[in-house]
């Protein structure tokens, strides 16, 4: 049911559990628990379009240059889930062992105990069944690189894409029909309320047209966001104030994480190796596309954080590949119209560097010479990617000379240097914004050129090709590269014990009893896979703790 902003009033409000966020994290946890007589209020951060007011509550600043706080998230209803990408991979069983060679890893919980969740999580993304080997694929090719099978690089795996699933949309109906879920529209958190450093005893709300509210509830779910979480949880207290509630060991905001991303080798495949590139469909025509990792093995014996990459298309910038439709892509994302409405994640590289009028006119020469091969892709390529209702995911572009750049996607090693602080600027509503600090490892570093090795030993001992790195300084070129975007991790992880995190294995609170945290904020380490097909898997099994915890209570 939706309780419109002009119908909430300045007074407290009274339910079992207390909701805060509206995105990947928070929605599974409200619908899991529907039918469970619980009643349940989401205070979603805003409404169902996005508000600029809000969107400003975001902003922050950070130590990495051209990297906003406010461009990667979305303050909605839905959160983050109306713009991201739909590609999903779980975690490893390697993501949640300690390893001795990666500083800080290791979760309290098994792999397996998430196994089952991952299955639900599926369903909830729009991917069919979790299952993510090459065997789900309706070709009949095993690997990516054909006939490549060795103990250390792994090319029968694969990532599935979601449609991609908006959860505003999908949960429409539940939103506004069921009687147990009240979602207070365009309204916010301001505050958590504690009782003896002990209990979450209210949190203070505030519509955008200013009316203040407060809800009392049995338990708390903050469901924010990776930066938000933290940022809520600070409130009041400064990072260095350790006593603040959940706060004693001054865990909260630490260990930020992200995903490195990046391109600095390619790859020239001998001219008889099948290399199969494209998005391919699984049952039900869910999209997929082929990676390449680092068996758990070789990670082991090599002492590296775990890596994934796929095969990519010359830089688009680069006319010499003399591809018309890439140049295509290069001319429209140059164009003022395209590029704001790329996200800043894809359209970084682009506006980072500016181009020479011999580029642009190399590019429109591709583009000319090739237009009777282009015009009937493009009408296809476009309908598929933006009016189908399952969307292709990106655009592959075939090599005419077996030759790919490999774009890598790795894991981020777990640091207390990595962080989320507050600063004296405050947003509308008087919190505190943001600053985020982040700096790679020795280890980040290592693993990520290290990885690109692995893989050119094994292509040349099989003869299947060889690795070029396309700088003599890959440090360097790594560094230039390094950047969050929408994968904010680690800011409020899971532990054993409270002296090496702020919530436990059942993602609630140390020594807070009725305050739970959901999202990646919560993951100790964060693996190379994208995070949201965890995210849902761990809210899923947050409710059902919490349902357990209210059967049991009543
Ligand atoms: C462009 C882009 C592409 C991406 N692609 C992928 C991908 O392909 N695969 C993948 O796995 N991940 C991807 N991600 C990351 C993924 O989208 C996020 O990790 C995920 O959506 C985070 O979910 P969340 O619910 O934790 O946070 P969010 O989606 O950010 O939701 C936070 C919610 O909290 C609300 N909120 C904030 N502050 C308050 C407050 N004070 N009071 C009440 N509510 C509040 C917000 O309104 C929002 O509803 C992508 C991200 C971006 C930006």
């Amino acid at each position: 049911m939706i309780k419109k902003e002009n119908s909430i009033k300045n007074k407290n409000y009274q339910f079992d559990l207390c909701i805060i966020g509206s995105g990947h994290a928070a929605l599974p946890v409200a619908i899991r628990l529907l039918n469970k007589n619980i009643k349940i209020c989401l205070i979603p951060g805003g409404s169902f379009s996005i508000s600029n007011k809000l969107q400003e509550t975001y902003q922050g600043k950070s130590n990495i240059v051209n990297n906003s706080l406010d461009k990667h998230r979305l303050r909605v209803i839905g959160g983050t889930s109306k713009i991201w990408g739909g590609r999903c991979i779980p975690f490893k069983k390697i993501d949640f062992e300690k390893r001795n060679y990666a500083k800080n890893s290791g979760w309290p919980i098994s792999y397996n105990s998430l196994k089952k969740y991952y299955s639900d999580a599926a369903t909830y993304l729009d991917i069919g069944e979790a299952e993510f080997s090459s065997n789900s694929l309706i070709t009949k090719n095993k690997f990516l690189i054909d006939g490549f099978v060795n103990d250390e690089v792994i090319t029968d795996e694969i990532e599935k894409f979601s449609l991609p699933t908006d959860f505003s949309k999908k949960f429409a109906s539940q939103l506004n029909d069921e009687n147990n879920i009240y979602l207070f529209d365009n309204s916010s958190v301001i505050e958590i309320v504690y009782k003896n450093n002990s209990t979450v005893c209210k949190v203070n709300c505030k519509t955008v047209s200013g009316t203040n509210f407060s809800i009392t509830a049995k338990n708390y779910v903050l469901a924010a966001g990776g930066i938000e979480n933290a940022r809520l949880l600070l409130h009041k207290f400064n990072f260095s104030k350790k006593y603040s509630c959940g706060n004693k060991y001054n865990n909260v905001g630490r260990y930020f994480m992200t995903h490195f991303s990046g391109i600095i080798a390619k790859i020239k495949f001998n001219n008889d190796v099948d290399i199969n590139n494209k998005y391919e469909f699984c049952k039900n025509k869910i999209y997929s596309r082929r990676r390449i990792s680092i068996s758990h093995n070789s990670q082991r014996k090599n002492k590296i954080l775990n890596f994934s990459a796929f095969l990519h298309h010359s830089p688009i910038e680069d006319s010499s590949h003399k591809n018309g439709i890439l140049s295509l892509i290069f001319l429209l994302k140059n164009l003022r119209y395209f590029s704001h409405r790329i996200p800043p994640e894809y359209s970084k590289r682009l506006s980072n560097d500016t181009f020479s009028i011999r580029c642009y006119l190399t590019h429109i020469k591709n583009v000319v010479f090739n237009l009777h091969r282009i015009i009937p892709k493009v009408i296809m390529l476009s309908k598929k990617r933006f009016f189908d209702k399952r969307k292709l995911p990106s655009i592959i572009i075939d090599s005419e000379r077996n030759e790919f750049y490999i774009h890598y996607h790795v894991e981020h090693e777990p640091l207390r240097s990595n962080y989320v602080s507050l600063i004296n600027e405050v947003d509308c509503f008087g919190l505190k914004k943001t600053h985020v600090n982040l700096k790679p490892s020795k280890n980040d570093i290592k693993s990520i050129i290290k990885s690109h090795n692995i893989i050119d030993k094994e292509l040349r001992k099989q003869k299947k090709g060889k690795l070029f790195f396309i700088n003599s300084d890959s440090r360097n070129l790594i560094l230039s590269q390094i950047g969050f975007g929408g994968h904010l991790i680690g800011t409020t992880r899971m532990s054993n014990d409270y002296k090496n995190g702020v919530v436990n294995k059942d993602c609630k609170v140390f020594e807070i009893d009725n305050l739970y945290i959901a999202g990646s904020s919560v993951f100790p380490t964060g693996g190379e896979a994208n995070p949201a097909l965890t995210i849902v898997a761990l809210s899923l099994r947050l409710a059902d703790h919490l349902s357990k915890k209210y059967y049991y209570n009543e």
